[in-house]
């Protein structure tokens, strides 16, 4: 059932770098939960001559809540995010994806860098991320460099990542005090499905205009994307109900859905605008 592989088991982030460096044109592939790669694998879409299993790499876990920036390891797994009350202040669309996220065991395995990493244009712990404005620590044994998220996937299952390099942290900045951050996940049940159409949204507000205006859409193009021709239309406004259909409906001009077996292109589209009217026009009401 699995074409045969090598499994490096380091345990520590120097190992595990250097087990990744050593790769002498090897197909070389982190190993985190195992909940994307090893379905890829006995698919046969995946065939790595060797992994780097990051079970004993205590330094991609832990949590940092700095005055001005969170900081969360790549190992932090979903129920990690879900047993946090600090996330929970600091992150709610986070959360929010968390909850819906496949059922325990995935969640309690499953990791942010892998849910990241794995290029799916259904991964719910993007939208959140890009909204929080998340920047990625990518280590390798030679270098340590970091990258906005945003700027991250390159096209349908490509990345900036390079083969020697794990996504060692995440950090976004703290929320505004007046602030909503949140996420919406349509799919065909409320537990273990993939996302027919997730909505995540940040906005912030002072004087009753609005300061920043963040977007971004999963399973709704090649990857999950930031709409910032929808972010434009209402940063620097004071939001009315016109505006922000406008928004709305630049972002549902601006994804690219396909058909598949969970929804048809037309029906993502149509969702893609309406939870985003929903969301910007619940989390403007709550900024009132
Ligand atoms: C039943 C089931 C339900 C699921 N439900 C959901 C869901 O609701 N929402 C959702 O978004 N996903 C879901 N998934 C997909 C998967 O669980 C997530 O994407 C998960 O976050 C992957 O993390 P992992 O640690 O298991 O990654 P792995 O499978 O270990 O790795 C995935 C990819 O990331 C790479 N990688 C892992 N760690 C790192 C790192 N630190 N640095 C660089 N590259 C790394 C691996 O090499 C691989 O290419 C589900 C999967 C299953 C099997």
């Amino acid at each position: 059932m699995y074409a045969p592989f090598e499994l490096d088991i380091p345990n520590d982030l120097a190992g595990a770098l250097a087990a990744l460096a050593n790769g002498d044109g090897e197909a070389v592939l982190p190993l985190a939960g195992g909940t994307n790669l090893i379905v890829d694998i006995r698919a046969g879409r995946e065939r790595p001559d060797r992994m780097v299993g990051l079970d004993g790499v205590d330094e991609l876990k832990g949590m940092e809540f700095g005055p001005e920036r969170i900081a969360i390891g790549g190992r932090t797994t979903v129920s990690d995010l879900l047993r946090s009350p600090e996330i929970a202040r600091e992150a709610p669309s986070l959360v929010e994806a968390a909850r819906l996220f496949g059922g325990l065991m995935v969640r309690n395995t499953g990791t942010v860098a892998g849910n990241i990493a794995s290029g799916s244009p259904a991964a719910d712990l993007v939208p959140p991320l890009l909204t929080l404005d998340a920047e990625l620590t990518l280590q390798s044994a030679a270098s340590t460099r970091t990258l906005a998220l945003d700027d991250y996937y390159l096209g349908y299952k490509q990345d900036a990542r390079r083969p020697d390099e794990l996504i060692t942290r995440i950090s976004w900045p703290r929320l505004p005090r007046d602030s909503v951050n949140t996420f919406y996940k349509l799919a065909r049940r409320k537990g273990d499905a993939i996302t027919v159409t997730g909505v995540a949204v940040t906005l912030a507000a002072a004087g009753g205009t609005c300061t920043t205006a963040r977007i971004a859409l999963a399973s709704v193009a090649p990857v999950v994307r930031r709409v910032k021709e929808a972010e434009a239309l209402l940063e620097g406004r004071a939001l009315t109900p016109a505006l922000i259909d406008e928004a709305a409906e630049a972002a549902a001009e601006a994804c690219t859905p396909i058909d598949d077996i969970r929804a048809s292109a037309d029906y993502r589209r149509h969702t893609v605008r309406a939870l985003t009217r929903r969301l910007v026009a619940g989390a403007w009401d709550r900024l009132a």
